[in-house]
């Protein structure tokens, strides 16, 4: 490992091994360890990372157990705390535009999108620091004139992080800067496909001040070193982002230790438009809410249901801006959708537009690879948009994860309601609409952990993130994501004379 203070610049092939205890493990050689491709390069290796073992995370664990049991860090004060977060934001600030082209020539996306996540991020750092600052717990002193007691907040412990790849950055700075807030110490394993943005923050962190041991990060796959952390007893929370079938693995994995889960699982959002939206806002939402990142968004609006009065006419400019959109290149300058993040994962998304899947319905736009000069590396796939799609169909039920749009339509409010809400997950909804009382009638039966009206995919800081039903329980950013690191303890004083129980 380099001991450059700069992320190594995309192109240039960079070897990392494991942070460990604050030392970094030898990176592996030409051969050896997890070689990534960068999407759409054709073949290029943009890193090696480190393949990491149970024994690794053994280190790991150990390290973050006794920066928590015997470290500085949770026995500082809040105030200190804070202070090193925001000295890490600095610094992830002054290098984002490295960071954001990291991000673009690993997961593939658009060199303009990674660097909004990138400020995303630095917001969070900043965010959390103010919450470490003003962390305080309660006072209860209407319990009769005996007793006082109080509440604290006290952190969880050694919190496990488990990412994955399609907002590595953004993923992690969800929990890391909350979780060190509170006092807790971590060990992180980022996406074997995306690990570089996360090394490099934890570089970040370092020269922030963190102190040894309270971060560390083991990469490598998910069956090698995630599940011996999930089943690892040295841990007291894991923190786990990524689909729903690992977040089901993940629940037996760590049920001999009962540990703390928090579960950031997929989606499958449904942009409902009325037939009194605003149609043209309404378009460009339902189009940026399911090609954002490709589609490989866990909030992405997958799920189009349009009012039958406007669909056909609504359907067909969607049809045609869909088939405009310019697909390239991450670091081309007008790239609004880039490649996907493999081919393993072009080929899942493709196996959804063949025949058996897709019965009655009908690729309106789209539903190939696209194979010119300027897309010849098999991972460009042509934002696609699917009509006359039924409930039942496996198209409409599961998280796909590209960029292929559903469409369905709907009489009236109720069956608009019923169609959202029929499918197992329930982490996000997107609701157009001019009608405020509609609007708010939709907020109140839709079941998703966030829902977006006449707007999509907005994010802040301050709002928590999460899911219900398939999609995960727990909460990430705002008071709530913060909260989550923390167990909240209760202490009774009694101040007068106390009543016998037992009497002679
Ligand atoms: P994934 O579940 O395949 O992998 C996520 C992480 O888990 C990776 O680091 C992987 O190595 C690790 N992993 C894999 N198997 C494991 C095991 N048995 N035990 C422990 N760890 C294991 O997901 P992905 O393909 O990386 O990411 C896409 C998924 O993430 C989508 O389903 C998407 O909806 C979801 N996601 C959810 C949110 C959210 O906030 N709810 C955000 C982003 C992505």
């Amino acid at each position: 490992m380099n001991a450059t203070t700069t992320p190594p610049a995309p192109g240039s092939l960079r070897a990392y091994g494991h942070y460990l205890d604050g030392r970094w493990t030898p990176a592996p050689e030409q051969g050896e360890g997890i070689e990534r491709v960068a999407p759409g390069s054709g073949g290029r290796v943009a890193a090696r990372f480190a393949s990491g073992t149970a024994d690794d995370i053994a280190a790991a664990v150990h390290a973050a157990r006794r920066a928590f049991d015997t470290g500085p860090w949770p026995r500082m004060t809040g105030m200190d705390r804070g202070r090193v977060l925001l000295r890490l934001a600095a610094l992830l600030r002054t290098h984002s535009e490295d960071f954001a082209r990291l991000e673009a020539e690993e997961v593939g996306k658009p060199l303009q999108l990674a660097r909004g996540d990138v400020a995303g991020c630095v917001e969070m750092f900043e965010y959390a620091a103010g919450l470490a600052m003003a962390a305080r717990g309660d006072v209860h002193t209407n319990l009769g004139e005996d007793f006082t007691a109080w509440t604290v907040r006290e952190p969880v412990g050694v919190v496990g992080m488990i990412t994955p790849w399609n907002f590595p950055l953004l993923q992690v700075a969800q929990k890391l800067p909350f979780a060190l807030g509170a006092g807790c110490t971590a060990v992180i394993k980022p996406s074997e496909l995306t690990s570089s943005t996360t090394l490099e923050l934890a570089r970040l962190a370092e020269q922030a001040g963190v102190p040894a041991g309270v971060v560390n990060v083991v990469t490598g796959y998910g069956k090698d070193v995630g599940q011996p952390l999930a089943e690892s007893g040295g841990i007291d929370q894991l923190s786990f982002t990524g689909s729903t079938t690992t977040g089901r693995a993940i629940i037996t994995a760590s049920a001999a230790h009962a540990t703390r889960l928090s579960l950031e699982l997929g989606g499958k959002a449904a942009s409902v438009v009325f037939a009194d939206a605003d149609l043209e806002d309404a378009l460009d939402g339902v189009l940026f809410g399911v090609y954002f990142n490709q589609g490989e968004c866990c909030v992405s609006g997958a799920r189009l249901l349009i009012e039958d009065g406007i669909a056909d006419d609504f359907v067909a400019r969607l049809v045609d801006r869909a088939g405009r959109i310019r697909v390239g290149d991450p670091f081309d300058d007008g790239t609004e959708v880039g490649p996907l993040i493999s081919q393993d994962h072009v080929e899942k998304v493709l196996g959804y537009l063949s025949g058996e899947i897709l019965g009655d319905a009908r690729i309106a736009v789209g539903g190939s690879v696209l194979n010119d000069d300027a897309h010849g590396s098999g991972d460009y796939l042509a934002p696609t948009v699917v009509d006359g799609v039924h409930p039942d169909s496996r198209l409409f039920r599961e998280e796909i994860f590209g960029p292929v749009l559903t469409v369905t339509r709907f009489r009236d409010f109720e069956e608009a309601m019923d169609l959202a809400n029929a499918v197992e997950y329930g982490l996000a909804n997107t609701v157009w609409t001019k009608d405020v009382d509609k609007a708010i009638r939709a907020a109140r039966r839709l079941r998703s952990g966030r829902l977006w009206i006449n707007t999509t995919i907005d994010g802040s800081v301050q709002l928590p993130a999460g899911g219900m039903g398939a999609s995960g329980y727990g909460r990430e950013m705002g008071q709530a994501g913060f909260d989550e690191f923390t167990e909240l303890k209760s202490v009774q004083l009694r101040t007068g004379a106390r009543t016998p129980f037992f009497r002679d």
